[in-house]
Formats: C-alpha cells, sequence, structure tokens
C-alpha cells in the first residue's frame, strides 16, 4: 500500500524536478550560492522546474526573517524559481501520515531512550526499547533500520556505496515532536515529484539515511548529484556554523563568477563586470557535469559505518 499522499504528489507529467532547499538559519553565502546556482544550472539545462523549499523543521534553529534574505539574495542573483515556495511547517500532515504508515507497516517504534543511552546502544543494534511497546505520546519514534548497503551513481561521484551500518536505527521524531530532517526531506521530495537531488556534498552521508525510507516507502529514489564544497582560508568548508560572511548581493556578478568558478567553469575576464543575466546565459550554455567530475578525487567515495 502507498502512502496516503502519494496519489497527490505534484509534478507528475514534469520529467525533471529539481529543488534547492535552505534551512533559515541564516543569509545565503557562497558555499549556499554554489549548491543553488548548481541546482538552478541543471534544472534550467535540463528543460525542467526549478523548486525552492525552505527547511523550517527545527524552529529554534530558524533566525526570524531568514527565509526573506534568502529569497531576495537568489532574485538578486538571478536565480529565479518556479512555483510557490514552500515551507516545511506547512507539511506536517503529510509528516505525519509517512509516520502513521510506518509504524503501520512496522517499520518503527517508540523509543523513551535519552541521547546518552542512544550512544551507548551496540552499532546495528536496536535499543530495548524496540521490543516494549511503549505509548508513542512519551518517546521518540525511531525507524526500525534492517537494510543491508545501500549505493547509488552518484552523476559527479560515480558509484558510491553506503556500508550496512552506514546508517543504523534512526530518529524520525523526537520526543518532543519536532520532525527528523530526514524525514522530511523524503517526504517532501516525494511530494513535490523532485527527480533530482542537486547538493552540496557535506550532505552526502544522509544520503545512506533517506535511501532508506525511499525503500521502505516503496518509492523510487531521485536522481543524485553532490557538489564540491567550498573552502574558505581556514581550510574548513563555507558554512553557517563557520561563521561564512553573507553574500554581498550588491556584487551579485561577481559572486556568480566566484561561484561558477567553484563548479569547475572559470568565467572569461570579459565577462567579470558583466549583467547577472549574461553570466547566467554563459553557465548555462557552457557549464557541464565533467567540470566537476573531473575533480570527483577530492571526495571519498565510500562511506563507511
Ligand atoms: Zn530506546
Amino acid at each position: 500500500m502507498n502512502l496516503p499522499f502519494v496519489a497527490q504528489r505534484l509534478n507528475q507529467d514534469t520529467s525533471y524536478v529539481g529543488r534547492f532547499a535552505p534551512s533559515p538559519s541564516g543569509p545565503l553565502h557562497l558555499g549556499s550560492l554554489v549548491a543553488a546556482l548548481g541546482s538552478y544550472i541543471r534544472a534550467r539545462q535540463m528543460d525542467g522546474k526549478w523548486l525552492l523549499r525552505i527547511e523550517d523543521i527545527d524552529p529554534p534553529r530558524a533566525l526570524a526573517g531568514a527565509d526573506d534574505l534568502i529569497k531576495e539574495s537568489l532574485v538578486r542573483h538571478g536565480l529565479l524559481w518556479d512555483d510557490e515556495v514552500t515551507y516545511q511547517h506547512d507539511s506536517h500532515q503529510r509528516y505525519e501520515q509517512a509516520l502513521n504508515w510506518l509504524q503501520a507497516n512496522g517499520h518503527s517504534y517508540c523509543c523513551q531512550c535519552n541521547r546518552k543511552q542512544r550512544l551507548a546502544n551496540p552499532k546495528g543494534q536496536s535499543c530495548p526499547c524496540a521490543q516494549l511497546a511503549l505509548a508513542k505520546d512519551e518517546c521518540a519514534t525511531v525507524l526500525r533500520n534492517t537494510l543491508g548497503a545501500q549505493h547509488i551513481q552518484d552523476l559527479a561521484l560515480g558509484a558510491v556505496s553506503f556500508a550496512k551500518g552506514a546508517c543504523d536505527d534512526f530518529i524520525l521524531r523526537r520526543k518532543d515532536g519536532l520532525y527528523a530532517y530526514q524525514l522530511a526531506v523524503v517526504v517532501d521530495d516525494i511530494y513535490a515529484g523532485v527527480t533530482e537531488v542537486v547538493r552540496g556534498a557535506d550532505i552526502l552521508p544522509s544520503t545512506a539515511y533517506q535511501l532508506a525510507l525511499y525503500q521502505l516507502f516503496n518509492q523510487p529514489a531521485p536522481a543524485y548529484l553532490h557538489l564540491p564544497l567550498v573552502m574558505g582560508d581556514n581550510g574548513q568548508k563555507l558554512s553557517k556554523q563557520n561563521h561564512a560572511p553573507r553574500l554581498n548581493d550588491a556584487v551579485a556578478n561577481s559572486n556568480l563568477c566566484r561561484a561558477l568558478g567553484a563548479l569547475g567553469l572559470p568565467v572569461p575576464r570579459a565577462l567579470n563586470n558583466a549583467a547577472v543575466n549574461d553570466i547566467l546565459e554563459f553557465a548555462l550554455s557552457n557549464w557541464h557535469i565533467a567540470f566537476i567530475a573531473n575533480n570527483a578525487s577530492a571526495f571519498d567515495n565510500r562511506i563507511d559505518a
């Protein structure tokens, strides 16, 4: 039996659906612009849709107004999305349906362990709660993961294997009622009809969890393209956690040139001061996955437990 919302899923007649899915924990920085640009170029080159989803599943981490800053930045960089922006806080009903479905099919259990107990649990084993019929209201809901190794053919990285145990049982909904990122992303992507996920390589390990959910939901996983990360001067990846500076929208054209460089396509000097749309046109005509696939040796292709 399919998930209740699958029959109503969107974009069923669109052959390519991509998305950019930032969390509103701060404004865009160069690293997030690279992810936005990479997914935008793919969607436009494939004559598909490019969706924008604000991943505000974790309210304590959201920064008030960050979603507007992100949208404004994308517009100033000429990255115009299709359809209406979606917010995860509007999708709780579907997360609930997915959770109930997993529970009804024996794929989840209620767990009352605290974080320390969970970490102390032997790898590859469910915690003792899996054997108890605990009441849902007082517990976290955890996926019972009995699946083996997972494999993808990443469009940039090539064959990537996730060993059995790359993800053990994992939380779907916390005790305080917050839905977990992995569940929300998969439900959202299925519902939006996403066919290809283009994102930073820092999210590659999450793929193992997401593949497990696709498999249990009996839904085809999207294609994956993981982009190289942008490193700061300190050798760390640019991220909000590492205090990457926010993009200055006033110099959107030079930001786009830097982002394209990070995607393996140096922009000719003549275009350095060009308008945003001219740079994007150059990108759409000239960028190819091979430009980053050639750098795939920079990645560790095997994700172990
Ligand atoms: Zn437990």
